[in-house]
């Protein structure tokens, strides 16, 4: 490879041309390449020499011959058409440049693994539509169709789910069944379905009518409500044009209803619509619910997807074929042939937000690629950022509000367990003991909440205070009852839980309570209750939560006790009491985010109560029953607290009224990650006095709040700026001498603009 790398070295002539092509690898930069003959196309990948290897980059433009420069040729081109789409790659590019990250990196993560790997992109002409058909008519009574399946029970379900359906699309049926190719090739081989592999257009018509003839007609079930039917012609009325919404409405308002109508109007105009969720939120029922509405056409993007279910997704959204697309974060960079809509379902959940690697915000980019291709976007949300309602208030979104529930049902009642005259055993004190037992005597559903997995946050010596630590992080180990284990839910180490004190032998004591114990106790308390836990530990995959929110929803459960995993998106309509075992750990938390994290919280979680007909109560046991937060909670007041909340920023200067960049560092020597730290915030200071920029504050370079995380020690630098642009403009150079100075490989290091959480 070597050998064809320098081979390949020659110096320019007229005769050939020059690209820039964006490389995977952690470099700010793009590199020129040679090519003869007709130019390599714009979003199109390549292969090309760098150093002794070959990697697959993306060209990005066209250059003007540089006929002194020594350049490489490029050694393969791998497409003939933008991969990306202009307008796509356009966001990638901006992207790139503004959370100064590599920008082949950036296009990587928009690309499926095979085009990462340089498969070609094959079209999926196996979207042919299949349909079942009788066996042929023979005297072996051995040649029935159940004959023929059984011991099959997959071609058996497949069979069945065909018959009387007509063509169906065979996308459709890999994604209903997934991993059934074999047991197609065998249907086909057994007589029992036909295959039409037509030509494109015949396939896509035989889908489309499978579709329309398999699928519920995609007519609204749902009489949308006056406000809801403003809302939906507000964003129906801005077609072909940018515009921006906030779809400010109360939890079950039916947020979802006005974004289904606004996506069938914009796939009645032939075009596209993305529709964003958290990664939490995509529920087996929202995904039955959009299906149900707008047809089998759609698809579903997903990080628990296989990698090729996701390639197949993303070509079916590239040509066109897929009317909408529904996924996570990473589903933004998703090319579309005919955009027309973006939705933004909980547009203030911080999983928008990659936390690694290229740091994007989802929802921004959202907003920004609507901006490009010229379509609207809306995002919706109970509780809005507080960056997102002051720019609604500034007039940068259109205001839709949801003030109300459909159909009668009532906002719960929330209520406060004061912690300091209710002492609580194993987490749960005797008044929400009480109206737990009220609720199960009434046959009615409870959801008891809390934060923590695992069985106790805090393993202690009665005797000296010896407290069980993770030997990598500054963290506490948590007791999990399965196979007695201590685990540290920051690295993920877990040993064997020893029960005599390290320090003096003397006997450990568990203290405080995760989900584990709740379990432990409620089951005690109530012998007879059905109670199902849904943390991380127990629900390991999303056919297991699929099944334990069925079982939920078919009212199998007495008592339902969570984490965040139950928190949004899912309707559990006979849950009528809400008990929130500790609100306060948020209360004292050093990130400026945290009053907004918990009010955000806080409503989601009670927002499951009373959804239905049956009135809903909250119960809230803490310690601080007074605090503002918890009372503009209780009151159902987001107006009163983002107000305060605002006012409090603009104070205290963080955003939305300044722009944030956070420099991070770790290292496994204790002080190389601080040092290093101190010595860009020299650099950034002297590059700060040379172009005057009085916006831009450079804070001191600080130990982080958690110091010790998985053996590393780690540092941040915030910086901070009145002005977007400067901050910008500060940062470009900034970066590129750091990425030069050959100190940044004493520590690892990365930059993060917006930072949504500071530690
Ligand atoms: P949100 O996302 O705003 O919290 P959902 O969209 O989940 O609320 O709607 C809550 C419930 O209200 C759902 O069960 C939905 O079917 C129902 N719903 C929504 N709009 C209407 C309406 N116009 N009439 C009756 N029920 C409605
Ligand atoms: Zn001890
Ligand atoms: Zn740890």
């Amino acid at each position: 490879m070597r050998a064809f790398a320098a081979a390949v070295t020659l110096v320019a002539t007229e005769q050939t041309g020059v690209v820039q092509v964006a490389v995977p690898l952690p470099l700010r930069r793009v590199f020129d390449y040679r090519y003869e003959g007709a130019p390599p196309v714009r979003g199109g990948r390549v292969k090309v020499p760098f150093g002794a290897r070959t990697v697959i980059g993306v060209v990005v433009a066209n250059r003007p011959p540089q006929p002194r420069r020594r350049l490489k040729f490029i050694s393969e081109v791998l497409d003939t058409e933008n991969l990306f789409g202009e307008k796509l790659l356009d966001l990638l590019i901006w992207a790139a440049h503004y959370y100064h990250h590599s920008l082949g990196e950036a296009l990587q993560t928009a690309l499926p693994v095979a085009l990462r790997k340089g498969k070609p992109v094959t079209e999926p002409s196996r979207s042919h539509a299949i349909r079942a058909r009788s066996p042929e008519p023979t005297h072996d009574r051995e040649q029935s169709a159940q004959a023929l399946l059984l011991r099959a029970p997959l071609q058996a379900r497949i069979y069945h789910h065909l018959r009387g359906s007509g063509w169906v699309d065979a996308g459709a049926i890999r994604q209903h069944f997934p991993n059934s190719g074999a047991a197609v090739r065998r249907l086909r081989e057994k007589g029992l379905v036909e295959v039409a592999v037509a030509v494109e257009e015949k396939a896509e018509m035989a889908a489309r009518a499978a579709a329309a003839s398999v699928f519920c007609p995609p007519t609204n079930p749902i009489t949308l409500n006056p406000p809801q039917q403003h809302a939906a012609d507000t964003i129906g009325d801005c077609t072909a044009r940018f515009g921006s919404f906030l779809l400010h409405g109360i939890t079950g308002s039916g947020k979802t209803a006005v974004y289904l109508e606004a996506a069938q109007r914009c796939i009645a105009n032939g075009a596209q619509t993305l529709i964003l969720v958290p990664e939490i939120a995509l529920t087996p029922q929202l995904v039955a619910t959009v299906k149900e509405r707008l047809g089998d056409r759609v698809c579903v993007l997903h990080s628990a997807l296989s990698a090729e279910k996701r390639y197949h997704a993303w070509r079916r959204a590239r040509q066109g074929h897929a009317v909408a697309v529904l996924g996570t974060r990473s589903a933004v960079f998703t090319p579309l042939k005919n955009p027309g809509l973006i939705v933004v379902d909980e547009e203030h959940d911080i999983s928008y937000k990659q936390q690694n690697g290229f740091r994007y915000h989802a929802r921004d980019l959202a907003i920004k690629r609507a901006s490009l291709e010229n379509i609207p976007v809306v995002l919706g949300s109970a509780t809005p950022a507080m960056e997102t309602r002051h720019n609604a208030q500034q007039g940068r979104h259109q205001l839709l509000r949801l003030s109300d529930r459909p159909g009668g049902a009532r906002l719960p009642r929330i209520n406060f367990i004061n912690l300091k005259q209710h002492r609580p055993f194993d987490g749960i004190s005797m008044p929400l003991l009480r109206a737990i037992q009220q609720r199960l005597a009434q046959r009615e559903q409870c959801l008891v909440f809390l934060n923590r997995r695992g069985f106790a946050p805090l393993a202690q010596c009665y005797h000296c205070g010896w407290q069980a630590g993770c030997a990598r992080c500054d963290a506490r180990l948590t007791y999990h009852r399965a196979g007695e284990r201590f685990q540290c839910h920051h690295c993920g180490h877990a040993s064997k839980a020893e029960m005599a004190c390290a320090a003096c032998g003397e006997r450990i004591l568990l203290l405080g309570a995760g989900t584990q114990r709740l379990q432990h106790f409620l089951k005690k308390k109530f012998p007879e209750a059905r109670i199902r836990r849904l943390d991380r530990d127990q629900v390991t995959t999303q056919e297991k939560l699929e099944r334990e929110l069925e079982a939920i929803q078919r009212g199998k459960t007495d008592i339902i006790i969570g984490t965040q995993l139950l928190a949004k998106g899912h309707d559990f309509s006979k849950v009528t009491l809400v008990g929130i075992v500790d609100s306060d750990q948020r209360l004292f938390s050093v990130d400026f985010r945290a009053p907004e994290y918990l009010f955000q919280q806080l409503t989601q979680v009670s927002g499951r109560a009373g959804r239905a007909t049956s009135p809903g109560e909250v119960l809230i046991q803490t310690a601080q029953p007074e605090h503002p937060t918890l009372q503009s909670i209780r009151r159902h007041d987001f107006d009163g607290f983002a107000d305060h909340c605002l006012t409090e920023r603009r104070a205290a200067n963080y955003p939305p009224f300044s722009h944030l960049a956070l420099w991070r560092a770790e290292s496994t020597d204790k002080t190389a990650a601080l040092k290093f730290l101190r010595h860009v915030a020299a650099v950034g200071n002297r590059k700060l006095a040379d172009c005057r920029l009085q916006q831009v504050q450079i804070m001191d370079a600080v130990i982080s709040p958690m110091e010790k995380l998985a053996g590393r020690y780690r540092a941040q630098l915030m910086v901070r700026s009145a002005r977007r642009s400067a901050l910008h403009q500060l940062l470009g150079g900034w970066v590129e001498a750091i990425e030069n100075d050959p100190q940044a490989r004493r520590a690892r290091w990365s930059l993060d603009i917006d930072p949504m959480e500071i530690f």
